[in-house]
């Protein structure tokens, strides 16, 4: 396959850093939970299109296992489980960081 196709997997391989590449901005994220908001309904981990978050061992003070974060790196900043989320328990906060 030639270097500059893209392949099966949708990814693009490219055959070399770009030059200007300390100065692209990459996203972070923040995901920010209020465990004694939460009510264990479990839309934010089934919902969740990366598999962020799962649901934790621990019980809060309603006596229901609100979400934990398991794979931050994961997070694209969709903020979909912020959105879904009924009792207003999650923050995303996404922000563009140029490397140092
Ligand atoms: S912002 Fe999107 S990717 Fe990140 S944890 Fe929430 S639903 Fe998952
Ligand atoms: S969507 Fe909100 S209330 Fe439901 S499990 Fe997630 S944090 Fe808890």
């Amino acid at each position: 396959m030639a270097a500059n196709t893209f392949s099966g997997n949708g990814s693009f391989p490219f055959w070399r850093e770009p030059l200007d590449a300390q100065q692209i901005p990459h996203l972070s994220t923040s995901i920010t939970i209020f465990p004694d908001l939460c009510k264990g309904c479990g839309y934010c981990v089934e919902f969740c299109p990366a598999q962020v978050l799962a649901t934790s061992d621990r019980l809060n003070a309603k006596g229901y296992h609100p979400p934990e974060v398991v794979k931050p790196e994961a997070c694209t900043g969709c903020q979909f489980c912020m959105r879904v989320c009924p009792e207003y328990a999650i923050i995303v906060e996404k922000k563009l960081e140029v490397p140092t």
